[in-house]
């Protein structure tokens, strides 16, 4: 197994610092956070590899490319900082282990890979999928989820296994060498973190938004814009493809959804809270939620629209009590098309 892609180098000449200074859970001034982050770079303990909250914004921060999360990940393991409590996370690896059940389905393109989330898979249907097949679960699963419990070396010993199950046990019998990523963790795992450890990925990943980008093209003609104010809630697992996050807007375009200026969103969106209620930092879930949702609020949204089933699940109901729709993407999609 190939080292991190990481050169000391360009993080010990760096000033910018842009993957502490932008971070909106650590608040540190320029000089500390310098001399935090060159103590990371060192191999040393560092505040920040106890203060991190794992939201994976610094991937997209640094201005080099320089995996600063990742490498955030391999030194918590290394050092023993477990930023979930022990029982929880050992419960998560057990749970979320491949469970060796997969058997041989062939598969016809769309393939929409739904990672663990099968349970979404009603989402998968009008003609915005026509024909497509599914593929699901523990043995098809990325695990890329263990980078917030400092668990790099779980998705490390899983992931070639996941992707040879991908290959023989559907896209190879189906003569089909393209996935459609549900989730953006699934497409970041493939097209982030796999190169970041030089994995080689045997099939061409499709992020979800450029898939239904791209069909209601196709359907143009049969669009009724929503004209309606819609919120985006960005998951973490995006800040890993970064170059996707346009295709909001492009979709957003197509339906007629219009999406007013906040604050928190874009590089400065906010986690959903489902990772530090893990971790049992209550507090600053009922911060993040609190400013997350007026800011929604603020902006006069009548949607918050989801790519994440994990930010719908803790979020859509603080957002459903402020008056606003909580909704998948997909659906939204859907609806602009009368179904
Ligand atoms: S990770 Fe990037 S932004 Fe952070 S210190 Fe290194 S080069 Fe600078
Ligand atoms: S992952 Fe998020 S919380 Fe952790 S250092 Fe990076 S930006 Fe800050």
């Amino acid at each position: 197994m190939q080292p991190l892609v990481f050169d000391p180098e360009i993080c010990l000449a760096c000033e910018s610092v842009d993957c502490i200074m932008r971070c909106q859970y650590i608040d540190l001034d320029q000089a500390r956070a310098k001399q935090e982050h060159d103590r990371i770079v060192r191999g040393e303990m560092s505040s920040i590899l106890k203060d991190c909250v794992t939201c994976y914004a610094c991937e997209e921060y640094c201005p080099s490319g320089n995996h600063p999360f990742y490498h955030i990940v391999e030194q918590q393991e290394r050092l023993g900082v477990h930023p979930v409590p022990r029982p929880i996370e050992k419960s998560q690896v057990i749970m979320m282990a491949p469970r060796g059940r997969i058997g041989k389905k062939l598969v016809s393109p769309p393939v929409i890979d739904m990672c663990f989330f099968d349970i979404m898979k009603g989402g998968i249907r009008g003609r915005l999928f026509d024909g497509a097949t599914t593929i699901g679960g523990s043995d098809v699963f990325c695990n890329l989820m263990f980078l917030h419990f400092a668990r790099n070396s779980t998705i490390r010993e899983r992931l070639p296994l996941v992707m040879d199950n991908i290959m023989r046990f559907h896209l190879e019998p189906s003569g089909v060498r393209e996935l459609i990523c549900y989730h953006d963790e699934c497409y970041g795992t493939y097209t982030s973190w796999a190169p970041a450890f030089g994995i080689e990925v045997p099939f061409r990943p499709v992020h979800l938004f450029d898939y239904l980008y791209h069909r209601l093209l196709e359907l143009k003609a049969d669009i009724k814009p929503l004209n309606a104010k819609v919120a985006y809630q960005r998951p973490c697992s995006n800040r890993l493809c970064p170059e996707t996050d346009h295709f909001v807007d492009d979709i957003f375009g197509l339906i007629g959804a219009q999406r007013p200026k906040r604050t928190y969103e874009y590089g400065n969106a906010l986690c959903c809270g489902g990772v530090p209620e893990a971790a049992q930092r209550f507090d600053l879930v009922e911060e993040i939620r609190g400013k997350n949702v007026a800011d929604m609020k603020e902006a006069g949204v009548q949607y918050c629209v989801f790519n994440c089933p994990f930010c719908f699940w803790t979020l859509a109901e603080p957002v459903a009590k402020a008056g606003i729709f909580p909704v998948m993407m997909s659906d939204l999609c859907l609806m602009a098309l009368g179904e």
